[in-house]
């Protein structure tokens, strides 16, 4: 039940995979021979079940007959942001995958007063270009039509050009004097599109909370304990899930 995102859209009944990462996975690694089913995801976000029909080794390609399938979209119903702030290779690179398998739709990492990392000018291109690589193969994963777009902030400052209809802040401090409501409340007016900051392991400075209070960003706490820096994104992304996605019948 592989799937895999193609980069053009599809508008034929059949196609032949030229992409040689897809080639290298499914022919090379899996092993996929004539007959055999993959899935394929479009720019557009369709979902197309695609029987491989020829598959040709030395010229590093295979053909497929495609079905359009209508099956209900995995996207969260609501666009998600998570910004966070920077912190060591494995933890931003589990963040980024894990935030994908959980349905955010960027996910960004900024520098912060706090943060234990700085990344400098020219390697930020390059760090960037594998997590977006972690978000497609995540995203691949867990059956996403979406791949999560990956960015970079140099400034906490810089959080402002990427506001929502519901901007948010998890604070610490808010957390510590008994918040619990301010998250509810926002998802109850049923927002658009929702963007969270967290801190990183030392949290937010309060000048920092200032300038995203200032700019409309709304304290709120995320429960009485104090998860890591990693933890809390999550939190968030399943209570969206929670919230959107899950019922009683
Ligand atoms: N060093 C801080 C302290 O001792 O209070 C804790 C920072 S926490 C490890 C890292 C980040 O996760 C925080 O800046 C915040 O964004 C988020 N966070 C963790 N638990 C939270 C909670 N219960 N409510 C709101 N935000 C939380």
């Amino acid at each position: 039940m592989e799937q895999y995102f193609v980069k053009q859209a599809i508008t034929t009944n059949n196609l032949t995979i030229e992409d040689q990462e897809i080639f290298r996975h499914a022919i090379k690694v899996l092993r996929h021979k004539n007959g055999d089913v993959i899935y394929l995801v479009d720019p557009t976000e369709k979902l197309f079940k695609a029987t491989i029909t020829n598959v040709a080794v030395e010229e590093k390609q295979f053909q497929v007959d495609l079905e359009l399938l209508d099956w209900a979209s995995t996207e969260l119903p609501i666009d998600v942001t998570v910004a966070c702030s920077l912190s060591k290779k494995d933890k931003i690179e589990w963040i980024t995958q894990k935030s994908t398998e959980l349905g955010a739709k960027t996910i960004i990492f900024f520098s912060s007063k706090y943060s234990i990392m700085n990344w400098k000018k020219n390697v930020v291109e390059k760090k960037v270009a594998r997590l977006q690589e972690i978000a497609k193969n995540a995203a691949q994963q867990s059956k996403r039509r979406v791949i999560p777009e990956v960015i970079y902030l140099n400034s906490l400052k810089d959080l402002v050009d990427y506001k929502t209809e519901a901007n948010l802040v998890a604070y610490e401090e808010s957390a510590k004097q008994g918040e619990i409501s301010l998250l509810a409340q926002t998802l109850n007016k049923n927002p658009k599109s929702t963007l969270c900051a967290f801190g990183p392991e030392g949290g937010f400075a309060p000048d920092e909370i200032d300038y995203l209070n200032q700019n409309d960003f709304l304290s709120v706490g995320l429960g009485p304990r104090i998860m890591r820096a990693e933890t809390a994104p999550m939190y968030f992304l399943s209570v969206l899930s929670y919230k959107y996605e899950l019922t009683v019948k």
